[in-house]
Order: C-alpha cells, then sequence, then structure tokens
C-alpha cells in the first residue's frame, strides 16, 4: 500500500510581532512573554511549533554561530541526561526576508527542524522550530518552507494577531497585557498609554443567541460585564447602527468618570458573523479629550478585522 502524503492547506497567523503561514488546523497553545522575551507553541493533536524571540542590541547584535550553537548544545545536554541519541543532521546558512539566518535538522528524541536569526528592523534574534516524528519529514519539510517564505519579522504598519479563527491588525505601539482564552467566551486586552483595546468574542453564537435574543442584550449582559468591569462607572450615552466589514453592527457609547482627573470614553462594538457562528467585539476606551487624534487609528483597527 502506497502511503498518503498529506498536504497541507495554510492559512495565515500573526503573533506578538511575528507573521507566517501555518496549516490550517495548528492552533496557539502555549504563550509566554516577559518583557525582553517572547515565547509560543502551536499544537495539532502535539505540539507542532515552537516559536521564541528575546530582545538584542542592535549595535552589538549577537553572534548567529554562536547563538545556534549554545542552543543546540542545550539540546544535546538534555538529549545525554535522558538517554536519547543526539545528531546534527545539518546546518544550513538560509534567509529570512533580507536577513542572513541559520536552519539546524537535528535528530534526537524526535526530528527537529528550526531556523534562528537577528532581525535588526525589530532588535530581536528570532528562533523558531518545527517537532516530528521521523516519518512526517516530507510534510514538515514543506511547512519549513512555507513559514521560511511567509514569514515576517519586521514590516510597516500594524501587526496581524490571530485568535482561533478572528483577525486583526492592531499598530506595535499597543501591548497585550492580559487575556482569557476560553471555549466559550474569551477576552484580550491590550493597552498604550491611557489608551485601552479590547478584543473579545463568544462562539457557539446560535446557541448563545438563543438564550439572549440578539446582540444588543448579548453585549450588555454578558460581555460588557466581562470586558468593563474595571472601568468604574459607566454612563450610557447612546447606541448606533455601524457596518463592519459587511456584518450590521452596533455601537455602544458610554462616558466614564474614573476619577476626578480622568473622563474615559467608550466606544465598544459588537457583531454577529454567521459564517463563523461567533459573536464579535472590538472595544476602545481612551481619555475624552483624545477622542479626536484616535478617530483614526479606531477605523482603520476596526477595518482590519475579519471574521470569515
Ligand atoms: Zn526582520
Ligand atoms: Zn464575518
Amino acid at each position: 500500500m502506497s502511503e498518503v502524503i498529506h498536504v497541507f492547506k495554510f492559512k495565515k497567523f500573526g503573533w506578538r510581532m511575528l507573521e507566517f503561514e501555518i496549516p490550517d488546523t495548528w492552533e496557539l497553545s502555549v504563550d509566554a512573554k516577559r518583557e525582553d522575551f517572547a515565547y509560543f507553541r502551536l499544537d495539532h493533536v502535539y505540539p507542532r511549533l515552537e516559536v521564541k524571540w528575546e530582545k538584542i542590541s542592535k549595535k552589538k547584535p549577537p553572534s548567529l554561530k554562536t547563538s545556534v550553537n549554545e542552543y543546540l548544545k542545550e539540546m544535546q545536554k538534555r538529549a545525554k541526561k535522558s538517554g536519547y541519541e543526539y545528531k546534527v543532521i545539518n546546518i544550513r546558512e538560509v534567509k529570512v526576508m533580507k536577513h542572513p539566518a541559520l536552519s539546524f535538522y537535528v535528530r534526537s528524541t524526535g526530528e527537529t527542524l528550526g531556523a534562528c536569526w537577528c532581525c535588526p528592523d525589530t532588535e530581536r534574534l528570532i528562533l523558531f522550530q518545527l517537532v516530528f516524528k521521523r516519518e512526517e519529514y516530507p510534510q514538515m519539510y514543506s511547512v519549513f518552507q512555507k513559514i521560511l517564505q511567509t514569514m515576517r519579522c519586521h514590516k510597516e504598519g500594524p501587526w496581524l494577531w490571530y485568535f482561533y479563527g478572528f483577525y486583526i491588525r492592531i499598530p506595535e505601539s499597543y501591548s497585550l497585557t492580559n487575556y482569557k482564552f476560553t471555549p466559550g467566551f474569551s477576552k484580550a486586552f491590550f493597552k498604550k498609554g491611557d489608551v485601552g483595546l479590547i478584543v473579545a468574542y463568544h462562539t457557539v453564537a446560535n446557541v448563545v443567541l438563543d438564550e439572549y435574543g440578539d446582540v444588543d442584550n448579548w453585549f450588555t449582559r454578558v460581555c460588557k460585564p466581562q470586558i468593563l468591569e474595571n472601568l468604574g462607572a459607566l454612563k450610557f450615552l447612546g447606541v448606533h447602527n455601524v457596518m463592519i466589514n459587511g456584518h450590521e453592527g452596533r455601537e455602544f457609547v458610554y462616558a466614564s468618570r474614573f476619577s476626578l482627573f480622568k473622563r474615559l470614553k467608550v466606544l465598544s462594538y459588537s457583531w454577529l458573523c454567521e459564517k463563523l457562528n461567533r459573536l464579535l467585539n472590538v472595544t476602545f476606551y481612551f481619555p475624552q479629550k483624545m477622542e479626536r487624534v484616535l478617530r483614526g487609528e479606531i477605523d482603520d483597527i476596526l477595518d482590519s478585522s475579519r471574521c470569515h
């Protein structure tokens, strides 16, 4: 019987200032971030792809060769400790965008195929690796090539963020401060100084709407209490119909007297995507006096959202 080689369908992925394509069944499963370091992992049944980056100095970038050798030495140490074989099959020079990179292919507990490079534009040392079984090499090599070819480590304009099927582009000046992903209601909080941006969604929208009736009710009874709870008492200023990428959506407007000196305005957009079967929400809050300067940015972020 001849073996069927599974050909992947790819999708765009974006997370923590990296964008690339991955097989469309792979999803984010682990995420860690410190001031100058990020790590995330994508799984499908098993762990498939690990990505990490650390901040480096543009003036004194580390040697790529040394960085890769040190990384592989660690891998070798771990293999030795657990009594596994360790063999470097190859190390090659490749390119990521315009940057020189080193790829490595190692055989140990499993097969590891990865690449490492410096991005001076964003001052980061970046490394990704695929982990797989030996017989998966042909498919995984095509995934490796796809990631190398589609990788964006620096760019003009906002970064793509992928929330399990929902895409939105957010300027680099915003940082992800907190999030909670669940099989039901999920939320992610971004901050840029006094400006807040919240992305939230609810899966199985048909079931949720059976209970709550419509988008307005879902927003005020389910979503709002979970995303705006820290903003103090909110004064309702109005609700309007808006079009959001071909969806009829609702804009809720509130004001909050957060403190004596800080008056916040809240603009919250909700809509139902029947194709994705999700209720979606994008919310902005900011000091009232900033509304004029922020208007363009708010519209751009909202326009960049893609639910199906
Ligand atoms: Zn770069
Ligand atoms: Zn949609």
